[in-house]
């Protein structure tokens, strides 16, 4: 269940890198309560010569460490042409920012019966972003989770401003849960924390956090990702503030 009162909890790398490196953050997360497994087996990445992910082989490794750890897979598909082959590995389905108003994927994957985490796109308003999760409805699949995970500001300190009116203007607008990514939505492993408590006491229904053994050798995003200790006193943190709000995690 993901909204309603339960939190959900979705961490681990921004890429599948490695057997290795995935059981050693999936382990970390599920100690701390995380429910998901997140981890990215085909990125966007800004630079075709950055690393691209690890395509099938990802995928099976997220499926094989989720079963052995417990957890749920939530990765993203950026190829329709992928989607039979991502539905055999994953429990939920990630639309990226970059594919927010990629509308033929959305209905694509408002014909399957997984749930989707649809990020905001960088430069979506709340209308825009609303619309595309009814994309996603109209092909009759409502199991529709919306993530905030910055907008793109004249700001450059941070990566996106993570904009977390968003997260009071969707429960005003729409019944859809909406959790919050501090990682992407700030661009610095220090931000997450604050962000992350933040977020909770704002109402969100749950946090996308990238959580990775080695953020100094990550193939992707390392800037922005917590080691397993630090994203321990983040939950801690995080479930007195869900006490506070009622909330169950
Ligand atoms: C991600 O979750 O790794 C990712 C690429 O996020 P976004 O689409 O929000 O940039
Ligand atoms: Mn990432």
């Amino acid at each position: 269940k993901i909204g309603g009162g339960h939190l959900a909890i979705m961490s681990g790398p921004c890429a599948v890198e490695s057997k290795e490196q995935l059981l050693e953050a999936a382990k970390a997360v599920k100690a701390c309560g995380a429910q998901f497994l997140r981890g990215g087996a085909f990125k966007p990445r800004t630079s075709p010569y950055d690393f691209q992910g690890l395509a099938e082989e990802g995928l099976k490794m997220l499926r094989e460490v989720a079963d052995e750890v417990g957890l749920n897979v939530v990765t993203e598909i950026v190829n329709i042409n992928d989607l039979d082959m991502i539905c055999k590995y994953a429990d939920m389905l990630q639309i990226g920012a970059r594919n927010m108003q990629n509308f033929q994927l959305l209905k694509e994957v408002g014909h399957t019966n997984k749930p989707v985490l649809l990020k905001r796109g960088l430069s979506a308003t709340i209308s825009e972003w609303l619309n595309a999760a009814e994309y996603i409805a109209s092909g009759g699949n409502y199991n529709i989770v919306l993530c905030e995970r910055g907008i793109r500001t004249y700001e450059t300190f941070t990566r996106n401003t993570l904009d977390l009116s968003a997260v009071a203007a969707v429960k005003e607008l729409s019944h859809l849960p909406i959790i919050v990514d501090p990682s992407h939505g700030t661009g610095r492993w220090q931000m997450v924390r604050p962000m992350a408590r933040a977020a909770i006491a704002a109402g969100a229904d749950g946090l996308m956090i990238e959580v990775h053994p080695h953020p100094e050798v990550a193939l992707s995003d390392g800037d922005q990702s917590l080691k397993p200790d630090n994203f321990a006193i983040v939950m801690q943190e995080v479930r007195q503030i869900a006490q506070m709000m009622g909330k169950t995690l």
